[in-house]
């Protein structure tokens, strides 16, 4: 009650928007809500949950063929043990190797660090090296740097076994490129595609910079650093979204045992990128993909070759079948589609809720668009998402669920001032008055009320008509609001009467404001051809006051001031009466 009474302490003042229709209010809210959460996403990183819905909406994509241009010679934990020996000798790599090159690959990719000899069999693996310019070995230069095989660095055949990382260790980015030392390095992955596509007379466009684009035309954009639900990721050297193919078994495998004992098909190996790496769990070469969890190995993670065959393999699906790639909005764009969820949240509790609902009904009209928004934008995301879009979610299930809050607490305002507020002055009503009334009963102070009411109003309507009779009425409140203090209040309390509280104010002070409102109607200067008394609209007041520390109800303090009206009205009109319990004195 205490805060209806603040909320209408200036009833006055109180402008319902009944001029405002549900759409309106709707596009506003949905304005301020976007701009808040424009602001909030600014200071708090929503990219650690929008990670989670990119994942999943990964993990629901279907599986996508096995890319035949690939093929992974893994080293496992069976393959050490039988070797027994770890690393690889030279000798055992060059007869994997040898095994290989028999079935013309197109590129092999050696994703196992040769930084330094395993004797034996050091010098028949150089000359392998010296003899192979379709093979790419590994350094990495990020963390604790690895040094490149030397005969391999020599004839600029190395490639970077590096990979990014998210905050929370999982590969979603591919990266390409990076400058060390000045010289611009490719992944492995990256490195491997471009040496495949070579073959098909497709290079690198050297003419166009900065960007990572094919003879072909066909470029893959740089990442931006709040490119779909990252936010401010670290996107230094080239890096695109890795989009996976699938789980790890989206290439085919075959062990490093099956190489050396000749178990091998010539098609598996015959025109392909052959990547070999380890995926033993004890030699640690593994990240969480999308997927979390690998059917390659029996690890939740998947190992590093895997992540380069990926990059390969988006590499060149894209340019040779025309898949797409996951691709964003522009900020504008992505805001513009946060702004739309949050206009929905708002108008579907808007419009349905305009006219009051309650109980049951208000709250299934509430939870309904909340529930039904919120699944509708993750489909609508996820549709997007399998045709290439990664739009953000987090801001726009905000938006959806904070506008509709406000949505719902406005409408609730706007309700609470329709049935407290009078619809035609904007002062409050009698209902209002009647409980302000009881809210202030225990009050020490002094309190006044006074009654106001236009003098031969029915004439007025008669001469007038019945519009100019409420504009007049309207008039007349505004007119005696603007002579009372912020801490009164006015109410319509009848037809054509107005009641007002003035809080710790003694007879003397009340009978001013009471006769400052006789002036200001007066002064309005609205013209009445029928009132016998005054060229001009008129009001009559009654005023009395409940000393301090006084017992008595104010119910009856408003009898004493509604008997004061009386009088006024009865010694002439257009004069302020004071109730007295001795005598009645009258005032101008
Ligand atoms: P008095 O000086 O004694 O107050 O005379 P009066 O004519 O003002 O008093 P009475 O109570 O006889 O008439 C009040 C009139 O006010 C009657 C009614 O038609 C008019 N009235 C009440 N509410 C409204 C309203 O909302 N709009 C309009 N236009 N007239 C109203
Ligand atoms: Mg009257
Ligand atoms: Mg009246």
């Amino acid at each position: 009650m205490t805060r209806l009474s603040n909320l209408f302490t200036q009833s006055y003042q109180v402008k319902t928007v009944q001029s405002i229709s549900p759409l309106g209010l709707a596009g506003i809210i949905s304005f301020a809500v976007t701009v808040c959460l424009f602001l909030l996403n600014q200071s708090i990183n929503f990219q650690v949950l929008e990670w989670v819905i990119y994942d999943q909406y990964f993990r629901l994509l279907p599986t996508e063929d096995i890319d035949s241009r690939l093929l992974i010679v893994t080293v496992d934990e069976p393959d050490i043990s039988q070797l027994q020996q770890w690393p690889l000798s030279d000798a055992n790599l060059l007869n994997a190797l040898q095994q290989i090159e028999k079935y013309d690959p197109r590129v092999i990719a050696l994703d196992i660090y040769r930084d330094f000899p395993v004797p034996p069999g050091n010098d028949g693996l150089e000359t392998f090296f010296r003899n192979a310019p379709h093979l790419i070995g590994v350094e990495k230069v990020t963390g604790t740097p690895v040094a490149p095989p030397p005969v391999l660095a020599e004839q600029n055949q190395v490639a970077l076994a590096d990979i990014v990382l998210d905050g929370d260790g999982t590969v979603r980015r591919a990266l390409l490129s990076v400058k060390h030392e000045g010289q611009p390095k490719w992944t492995l992955g990256a490195s491997a595609a471009l040496l495949y596509l070579q073959q098909d007379g497709i290079i690198i466009d050297p003419t166009i910079r900065d960007e990572f684009t094919l003879s072909t035309g066909i470029s893959f954009p740089r990442l931006q650093p709040n490119q779909g639900g990252y936010s401010r990721v670290d996107n230094r050297g080239y890096q695109i979204l890795l989009k996976f193919r699938g789980p790890d078994n989206a290439f085919e495998t075959i062990s490093i045992q099956d190489v050396l004992n000749d178990r091998v098909q010539a098609d598996m190996i015959r025109d392909r990128i052959v990547l070999i790496g380890t995926i033993a769990p004890s030699l640690n070469d593994f990240t969480y993909t999308p997927y979390q969890h690998s059917t390659l190995t029996d690890t939740s993670q998947s190992p590093g070759v895997a992540i380069h065959a990926h990059i390969a393999s988006q590499i060149l699906s894209t340019a040779l079948d025309g898949r797409s790639q996951i691709r964003s909005w522009s900020t504008a764009a992505e805001w513009g589609w946060v702004y739309w969820w949050c206009f929905l949240g708002s108008g579907l509790i808007l419009i349905p809720q305009w006219h009051s609902r309650r109980g049951a009904a208000a709250f299934i009209s509430t939870m309904v668009p909340i529930l039904g928004l919120s699944i509708g934008l993750i489909i609508c995301n996820g549709i997007l998402f399998g045709a290439g879009w990664w739009i953000p979610g987090i801001p726009p299930l905000l938006g959806i669920v904070i506008s509709a809050t406000v949505s719902l607490s406005s409408n609730n305002l706007r309700l609470l001032k329709a049935a407290y507020v009078d619809g035609l002055t904007e002062v409050l009503n009698r209902r209002a008055f009647n409980q302000q009334i009881l809210v202030i009963q225990k009050q020490s102070q002094p309190i006044s009320i006074l009654l106001c009411d236009i003098d031969h109003f029915k004439g007025y309507n008669d001469f007038y008509g019945h519009p100019a009779g409420d504009a007049c009425i309207k008039q007349v409140a505004k007119a005696i609001g603007q002579a009372i203090r912020s801490q009164d209040i006015i109410a319509r309390y009848g037809g054509e009467e107005f009641a007002v509280i003035l809080h710790k104010t003694s007879a003397q002070k009340a009978c001013e404001i009471a006769e400052r409102m006789r002036q200001n109607v007066y002064d309005c200067q609205l013209p009445h051809e029928a009132s016998p008394v005054s060229d001009y609209v008129s009001i009559s007041c009654g005023v009395a006051t409940r000393p301090a520390k006084s017992h008595m109800q104010l119910s009856e303090i408003l009898a004493q001031a509604d008997q004061a009206l009386y009088e006024a009205k009865h010694h002439g009109r257009n004069q302020i009466s004071l109730y007295q319990t001795a005598d009645i004195k009258w005032l101008i």
